[in-house]
């Protein structure tokens, strides 16, 4: 069993009211939200960090976005505007260890520069 809590998630260890979810891609929303539409998008398949996605990791990478679409659409920011985020390591604020994209709306975002 994984200790990784995002894939005890996927494999519904603890229990989540996923927003989105196919074979590939659970999307959930953040458990402590920064906007308010804040919705988290994994891989089904645990991947550490962006730096550990190799080119099998493509296709998944690229349905993500796609997912991101679809789940912006459904959240009704698709023309108002959001966000994509993906925090990795110490530097980027990486504090789950398993690879996601914050999808982030609803509200003017602050720009970091
Ligand atoms: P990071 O800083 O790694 O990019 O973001 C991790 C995100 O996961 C944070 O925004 C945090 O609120 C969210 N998070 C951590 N634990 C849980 C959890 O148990 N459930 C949900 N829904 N979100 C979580
Ligand atoms: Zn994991």
């Amino acid at each position: 069993m994984s200790e990784c809590i995002f894939c005890k998630m996927v494999n519904k260890e603890i229990p989540i009211d996923p927003v989105y979810e196919d074979d590939k891609v659970l999307a959930f929303k953040d458990i402590n939200p920064k906007a308010p539409v804040h919705i988290l998008i994994i891989p089904k398949k645990h991947i550490s960090t962006l730096v550990d996605t190799e080119e099998s990791d493509l296709e998944t990478l690229g349905h993500i976005h796609y997912v991101a679409n679809q789940i912006a659409r459904e959240q009704g920011v698709a023309e108002s505007g959001f966000r994509i985020v993906n925090n990795c390591n110490k530097d980027g604020g990486q504090e789950v260890f398993h690879l996601h994209f914050h999808l982030l709306g609803g509200k003017r975002l602050g720009s970091f520069w």
